[in-house]
């Protein structure tokens, strides 16, 4: 067994979760079912959590409704004071979250405490202060115009940055006035039940937040489908993006999808041409690039494909793969064995399809035969209208795609499906903002300027719609209601 098998893994634990959570009240869930979780980096059995279905999502939803009409007439200085405890609850258990997301998602364990811990311990104490910002009236005319929860919402998560992802929705949600089932990834979600003892040690009132766990197509589509869910709040795949926009039309619920991504970055001739590969590298690679706004197509002038083809090489080695918990690991596992499979034969078609394999490739990296890792893999040469350049991998594979001149690489960068993220390298932030208003995507990282917690975050296209984070996000979970007084 490969050195980094044999140590004690200290998530290896299992955590054993047999209650939902609804109401305030931890219970025993309808069916007999669980499901494994299951840590990456070992391929075992870390925890396990109810399979829950139908019968507990109508119990969580209905507590939900009960909660509604008291909670949403709530002063926002009040809830702000619960997102603020909430937010206390989580960094006093930072350290344990760290490990346990470490261990779910695979995410070395210091970069996991910094983003999948730190990023929501900040959500939640954004939204706290959020909440008393919102211009709830205005007179506009003779019209009174005000600001509304929308009502019970479903958020529905997936598994990659699976505290950030449920922060953004259950934060924003509950600032607004809305009441939450929550039903997060059934392949990270442990960290949500943290998030539920902290929510029930801040003494919300019962059934203002609700925790359903389950397989999407069970539980999560019983939530989109169920009459008294008033919006769905969806991060996720495109394909479950789509499905839930049709089951959520017979109801003509409200929507917000955050879907796929397959971003691209735009290094121009007059860049940094080291700092950007460098950059775009880094931005393809977080998470073993299970990320949704990844860059995980670099577009580089043909002038310059060589010498960008050495430096992605050169950059892409000093992604030391190995266990998530061993300092200096800054590429872990896979978050899954599907996932690890998805990716490696994603890597394949690349080669089937004649691009050139510049570095990793489809076979475990050496010395990691058991654990979900897929090496840090580098195509060149790549054909924009290929495979490997137009669907989303979700692991660390970057293609590199060369273009002749500036319209060429716009008209590239907008040729996919998707419209997520993307990037602009130029001699200026002048210069690569004229390129990013170009780009069909909601966010356009410049010049190495990265991800903002505070900004609007969401995709065009098939990335989905609706936006999340800051004042932004919370306007996702508020209808307008126009009162007409006499003029
Ligand atoms: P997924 O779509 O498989 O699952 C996401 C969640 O949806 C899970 O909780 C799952 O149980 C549930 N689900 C699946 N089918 C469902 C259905 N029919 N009805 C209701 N719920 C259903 O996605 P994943 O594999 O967990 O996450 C990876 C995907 O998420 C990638 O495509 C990634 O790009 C995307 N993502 C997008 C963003 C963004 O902000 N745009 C952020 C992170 C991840």
């Amino acid at each position: 067994m490969p050195e980094a098998q044999v140590h004690p893994h200290p998530a290896t634990s299992p955590l054993v979760r047999d209650r939902l959570f609804i109401a305030n009240r931890w219970v025993a869930p309808h069916g007999s079912g669980f499901i494994d979780v299951i840590d990456p980096a070992s391929e075992t059995a870390i925890g396990r959590i109810p399979a829950g279905d139908d019968v507990d999502a109508d119990a969580a939803v209905q507590a939900a409704r009960a909660a509604f009409d008291a909670w949403s007439a709530t002063a926002p200085a009040e809830r702000a004071g619960y997102l603020a405890r909430i937010a206390e609850g989580l960094r006093a258990r930072s350290e344990e979250l760290a490990r346990l997301i470490a261990g779910e998602v695979g995410m070395p364990l210091k970069l996991a405490a910094a983003i999948q811990v730190g990023s929501p311990i900040a959500i939640f104490a954004d939204y706290a202060r959020l909440a008393g910002e919102v211009e709830w009236e205005r007179q506009v005319g003779h019209s009174r115009v005000l600001r509304e929860a929308v009502g019970v919402v479903a958020c529905i998560t997936p598994w990659n940055y699976p505290l950030h992802q449920i922060a953004a929705k259950v934060g924003a949600a509950l600032a607004a006035g809305c009441t939450v089932v929550l039903k997060p990834s059934e392949v990270a979600p442990l960290n949500a039940f943290v998030l539920a003892e902290v929510i029930e040690a801040a003494g919300l009132p019962a059934g203002v937040f609700n925790l359903v766990t389950g397989y999407g197509p069970a539980a999560g589509e019983a939530l989109v489908r169920h009459p008294d869910v008033d919006m769905v709040s969806f991060t996720g795949s495109t394909a479950a993006g789509r499905r839930i926009g049709e089951v959520a039309a017979t109801t003509v619920k409200r929507v917000a999808l955050e879907l796929g991504g397959k971003s691209a970055a735009v290094i121009l001739p007059d860049a940094d041409l080291a700092a950007a590969v460098k950059g775009t590298l880094s931005a393809c690679f977080l998470n073993s690039g299970q990320t949704c706004s990844a860059h995980t197509r670099m577009l580089v002038p043909e002038t310059l494909y060589d010498e960008a083809a050495r430096l992605a090489v050169q950059a892409a080695s000093a992604f030391t793969v190995g266990d998530p918990l061993q300092p200096g690991v800054k590429l872990g596992p896979l978050a899954s064995p599907a996932q690890r499979d998805r990716v490696r034969a994603y890597i394949r078609r690349g080669l089937e399809e004649g691009a050139t394999l510049l570095c990793g490739g489809p076979e475990a990296p050496e010395g990691l035969a058991i654990g979900c890792y897929v090496q840090p893999t580098v195509f060149g040469n790549v054909d924009p209208s290929s495979t490997i350049a137009q669907e989303e991998i979700f692991g660390p594979v970057l293609s590199i795609v060369t273009y002749r001149d500036e319209d060429d690489a716009v008209r590239i960068a907008n040729d996919t499906p998707y419209g997520l993220g993307g990037a602009v390298w130029a001699g200026s932030d002048e210069h690569a903002i004229a390129v990013a208003r170009r780009l069909r995507t909601g966010q356009v990282d410049i010049n190495g300027g990265g991800f903002n917690g505070r900004a609007p975050f969401g995709g065009y296209k098939q990335s989905g719609n609706g936006r999340e984070l800051g004042t932004y996000g919370l306007d996702e979970f508020l209808e307008y209601k126009s009162l007409q007084c006499k003029p």
